[in-house]
């Protein structure tokens, strides 16, 4: 990373997509059928008070699988971005995705950590002004590997010190 070009304003929230941001039925990105985690809505309110910027962080090997293509994938996140900018004026950056097989060996599917680290080039913040929040095993696990902080979204003492870092982030604004 090229710290000449680090914005040292703002802080990085990322998520995981499924069942931290929106709750879903498996393989989901061809249905139309999801709903918002309202609580986590809450949160990323709060977050926008702070400017922070957000990005998301998903697998999505439903794609390589062949159970839906690329295209429809792309699309589902977009009108997920939009959803959340149209109903709640919350705004996503970044939506990061391996579309990869296990076998496949990449460098991005979580636990690996290139989603985060892509996540956090583009938002040009260190991995210290970074937090990652997510549901399952590989989450944690990818959060640990990164380096970066990371909260489950489904434990109430996390998500407890969610609310105090975005409460205590970006105090020069
Ligand atoms: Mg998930
Ligand atoms: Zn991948």
């Amino acid at each position: 990373m090229n710290f000449d070009i680090v914005d040292h304003q703002r802080n990085l929230l990322i998520l995981d997509r499924d069942d931290t941001i929106i709750f879903d039925s498996g393989y989901m990105s061809g249905s139309d059928l999801y709903t918002v985690n309202m609580a986590l809505v809450t949160q990323l309110t709060f977050a926008k008070k702070r400017n922070l910027l957000i990005s998301i962080a998903t697998n999505q090997s439903g794609v390589n699988r062949g159970f839906f293509s690329l295209d429809d994938c792309l699309r589902f996140n977009l009108r997920v971005r939009q959803h959340l900018k149209d109903e709640f004026d919350i705004e996503i950056g970044l939506i990061a995705i391996c579309p990869h097989l296990p076998e496949e060996n990449c460098t991005c599917r979580k636990p690996k950590t290139r989603l985060l680290e892509i996540c956090m080039e583009m938002a040009k913040v260190t991995r210290e002004s970074t937090v990652f929040v997510g549901n399952a095993q590989t989450d944690f696990e990818c959060g640990a590997n990164a380096g970066v902080t990371t909260y489950d979204v489904n434990n109430h003492e996390h998500m407890n010190s969610l609310n105090s870092w975005i409460e205590k982030s970006n105090d020069n604004y």
